[in-house]
Parts: C-alpha cells; structure tokens; sequence
C-alpha cells in the first residue's frame, strides 16, 4: 500500500488524513501534543470544590459545517450519526459603552428592523451589503478557494474568465472599511461590519473590500453550533479518522523532513512526550522511508526554517508580515446573565485607534473591543448550574517580545472593568477559575510563527498570493495544509486547504 505521513492533527491534518485514506493510503499522523485539534481543542477547569467548567480553546464560530459534513460523505458515512450541529437564530449581540444594544439575528428581515430601530439605518443598507457579499463570494470561492492559486489549470477555464470580468466588482482596490463607509450612514454599523476584518486577524482600514466576502458566510450562510460544543468538530473527526484506519502518534514532535533530490523520503521525530526536548535526541524510528506522501499541518514558516533548514526557503513568502494574535481569558464565572448571548461583542469608542496600536503600533489596544462567548447558553453542562463559562478573546498584536505578563496585568483590569460597567455588577468577584492563553503560549501550542492566528496577515490586496501553496515545488510528494497556507486560517478554509493538498496527490 501507498504511505502516507501527517505532520500534525491540527483540523487541517486530520482533514488530510481522512481524504488519503479514503483514497487508499495508510495514513500515520505524528501530533507533538498530547491532543488531537490544535487551536480546536478543549479543557475543563475545576473549582476547589470540584465544580467543573468546559471550554473550547480557540475556535467558537463555526460556519460552513457542509466542509465537515463533506468529509464523512466522503468516507461513504452519514454525517448525523457523528456531528449534529444546529443554525443560531441569533448571531451576535453587540454592546456599546453607553449601553446602546443591537442583536443581530439570522432572520435578516429581523435584523433589518432591528438596524432601522436602534441607529435609524435604512434596512435596505443591510440587504444590498449582504447581496454584494454574497456576489463577491460566489466570484472568489471558484477562483480561490477550491483550487490552487498556483496551478496554471486555475488560470485558464471558464470560472477563472468569469472571476477576471467581474474584478472590478472585487474591490481589491479600496478598503473594507472604504466601502463600509459608502454603504452605511452609522458609524456603529460601519464598525460592526468592519469587524469582519478581524476574521482573519487583518486591518479593516488596510485590508481590500474583497473581505467583505466574510459576512455572506456568517449571514446568507449562516452561523451554527455543534452538539457539544466546538471540540464535537475535532473529536467527531478524529472517530472517523480511526475508524478509517489512521494511526494517531501523540507527544512526538518532527524534527526534520528528510529529502533526497526530488523526494520527501521520511519525517525524523523525537518520541519523548514533549515538544520542548533537545531535538538532537531525534530517533532513527522515523515512519521510514517507505513514505510516498508527507504532509505538513505545521505553520509554513516553522515548516521550512525547522523542519526543512537546508531546502530553498521561499523567502518572500515566508517573510510577509503576520496576522494578528489573540489574548483568551476563560473565566467560570459563578453567575448567570440573561443579557449575553451565545457571541457578544464590546466595542471600544474608537476603532480606528483600535487598529492603529494593534498594526501600527504593535501594541495593545488601551480600550479593546471584547469578544465574549458562552457555550453554555446552548451546552448547559459547560458549566456548574447557575454558572457561565465565558471565553474572552481580545485582539492583540503577534509577539514580537513585548512585556505580555505586563500587558495581560493591566487588560485584565481593563475588561473587568469594561464588563462590570456594563452588566451592572462587580464582575472580579465572580471569576472562580481562570485560565490564560497569550501569543507566547498559542505558538509554544501550535507552532504558530510569533502566536499569529491565522498565518500571513491580509493586509495587502495581494495577499492571496503571498500565501504558500498547497505543495511544495522542490519536493515532488511534500504537500502544506493548514490556517498558514493557501487559502487562509479558520476553520472551512483549512478544511479546503486539505482539499486542494489531497487533490493534487
Ligand atoms: P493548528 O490548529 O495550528 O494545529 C497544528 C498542529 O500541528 C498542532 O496540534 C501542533 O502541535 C502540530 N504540530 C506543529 N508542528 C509539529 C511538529 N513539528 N511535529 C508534530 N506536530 C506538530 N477559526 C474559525 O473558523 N472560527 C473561529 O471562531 C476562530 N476563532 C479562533 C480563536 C482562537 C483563540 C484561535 C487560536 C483560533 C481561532 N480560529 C477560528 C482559527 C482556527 O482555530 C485555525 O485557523 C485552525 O484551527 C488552524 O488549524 P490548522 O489545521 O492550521 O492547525
């Protein structure tokens, strides 16, 4: 049989190791943590007392489910029988500091008179923002995000002819926030739209309009929640994965991708538990050189520096600034409130000095926006009765060795701050446990250049080119998946990147 090896269970690997599978191949995936999931796993915190809360680490938004649904399909399964996952009503709940309020709804007709209620905006704004979303998408997704950029085939057929008609329609050329500025009167709604850029850890002032794309796949699509909450994705593929026949090593690290000429021939790796080891210790139990297919869910620029030392490393690729980072704070907290939701979001008062400290300054923001979740609002068990688990996420800048205890002293005060104002009520004396993930720490976890989230930053119009491709040019059998490459970070592009690495096998 064909051979296959996986560096990485991150979604993108698993994902991987399911299509090689599927098309025959015995499949090892080699994980350096004890977990499967990388930024989509999960942990619980317990009281003294022995009151348990859940969280999901990283991901809680969760769009496109069709992606995963595609892959159990795929192996000839029904998707019910391992993931259920039901479409919100609600999206989001958005809060401002002088307690203005605004949900918006999956029911657009709803949210438009909510719009029209709350900030006098015509609901006519939100329907043609969300149409030219969905046009926009329907343009880039057979040109990007099916296929690979780096393939001439993508370049000359019949979608691609349609994608260059409809360029200008693009809006590579102005801003996000430009065209935001021309569809909306209110300024609210400038920024609640504006805040798509962060979806893939960008500037809404610098990235192109063509992000406006984002805001189709949360509302014509829709926003959904796993049964379980987010790490259900993770372990119901990791089910199908076994069942399939991949073979799981965890608490082994790669320390090389061995190469002779033209070919991948095996991954080194060190078998003590722990990724932090001197990777001298680096064993001769590699998979072997058996292997005909390796690919690697490691962040692009750790690939090539750590892995692939003495191979060109595509230098312009590899130094493009990166996409910002993540402060988490997760907090069970002893209380219950009935005015957050599933997704909540305080807005700072000026988003446009919100950016600027976090791109230009490099530095974080003194009045973050806040992102609030709360899986036990749909998954009751995620925390003690009359208790929330609330998952705090602020947008920060990557390390590039700031003071982060220092930094995380001072935010922590900031929010605590932010949300007692405004719910009323002392919210310190309610956190019973707390657990903290930083830029420092999401790359010690995940490999992650600088704690980046999501790779490459797409600030520039170009940036759909300044991402690597899905294979490696230099060695004919080495593939790259994952939120670093072609097509981007988050969850249904790293599922698509496994579809395009796996396709071209
Ligand atoms: P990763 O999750 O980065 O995992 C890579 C894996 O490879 C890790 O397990 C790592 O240990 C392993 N590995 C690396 N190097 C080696 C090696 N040398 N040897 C062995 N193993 C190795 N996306 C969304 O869609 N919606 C959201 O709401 C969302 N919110 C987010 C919030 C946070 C706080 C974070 C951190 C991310 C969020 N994302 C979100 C982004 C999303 O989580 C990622 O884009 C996606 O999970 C990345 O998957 P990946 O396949 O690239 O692998």
């Amino acid at each position: 049989t064909k051979k296959a090896a996986v560096i990485g269970a991150g979604i993108a690997g698993i994902a991987s190791a399911i299509r090689l599978a599927v098309k025959g191949y015995e499949v090892d995936v080699v994980e350096a943590n004890a977990y499967a999931g990388g930024k989509l796993s999960g942990f619980e915190d317990v009281t003294p007392d022995g009151q348990s809360y859940r969280f999901d680490a990283g991901p809680s938004l969760f769009t496109m489910p069709h992606l995963v649904d595609e892959l159990f399909k795929l192996a000839g399964r029904n998707p019910a029988d391992y993931f259920e996952y039901t479409r919100l009503d609600e999206t989001c709940r958005y809060f401002w500091d002088d307690n203005t309020r605004l949900t918006a709804w999956a029911d657009l007709d709803r949210f438009g008179k909510e719009i029209e209620t709350v900030f006098g905006e015509p609901a006519m704004h939100l329907h043609q923002h969300l149409e030219a979303s969905a046009r926009k998408y329907a343009v880039t997704e057979k040109l990007f995000l099916h296929r690979s950029l780096h393939k001439l085939s993508t370049w000359f057929n019949r979608d691609a002819l349609i994608g260059y008609l409809n360029l200008p329609r693009l809006g590579v050329f102005g801003t996000m926030n430009g065209a935001n500025e021309r569809r909306f009167d209110h300024p609210r709604l400038v920024q609640l739209f504006n805040r798509y850029a962060t979806y893939n850890g960008s500037d809404p002032y610098q990235t192109p309009a063509t992000m406006n794309i984002i805001p189709h796949l949360e509302y014509n699509i829709g926003a959904f929640f796993p049964k379980g909450g987010m790490i259900s994705i993770t372990n119901s593929l990791l089910k199908l994965a076994e069942e399939l026949g991949v073979r799981f090593h965890y608490n082994t690290y790669v320390t090389e991708i061995v190469t002779k000429g033209k070919l991948a021939v095996a991954i080194k790796f060190t078998s003590q538990a722990g990724r932090l080891l001197n990777q001298e210790i680096a064993t001769s139990n590699s998979i072997g050189s058996e292997v005909s297919v390796v690919v690697s869910n490691m962040d692009i620029v750790s690939t090539f520096r750590k892995l692939l030392p003495n191979a060109r490393q595509p230098e312009r690729i590899l130094r493009q600034p990166k996409s910002s980072s993540g402060l988490i704070f997760y907090w069970g907290i002893k209380q219950q409130f009935t005015e957050l939701g599933l997704h909540n979001i305080v807005f700072s008062t000026d988003y446009r000095a919100e950016f600027n400290a976090l791109f230009g300054q490099n530095q974080v923001p003194d009045d973050p926006t806040i992102y609030l979740n709360c899986s036990a609002k749909l998954n009751p068990d995620d925390a003690p009765a009359g208790c929330e688990n609330w998952f705090i996420l602020l947008n920060v800048p990557n390390n590039t060795g700031q003071d982060w205890d220092a930094i995380i002293a001072r935010t922590r005060q900031r929010i605590v701050q932010k949300l007692s104002h405004m719910l009323g009520t002392d919210v310190s004396s309610l956190i019973e446990t707390e657990s903290i993930l930083d830029p420092r720490s999401i790359e010690a976890r995940t490999s992650s250049t600088q704690g980046a989230l999501y790779g490459n930053s797409s600030n520039s119009r170009f940036a759909a080119f300044l991402r690597h491709a899905n294979f490696s040019r230099q060695f004919k059998n080495l593939y790259f998946v994952g939120g670093s490459v072609h097509p981007g970070g988050g969850i249904p592009l790293c599922l698509l990147s496994a579809k395009i690495a796996t396709d071209l096998v």
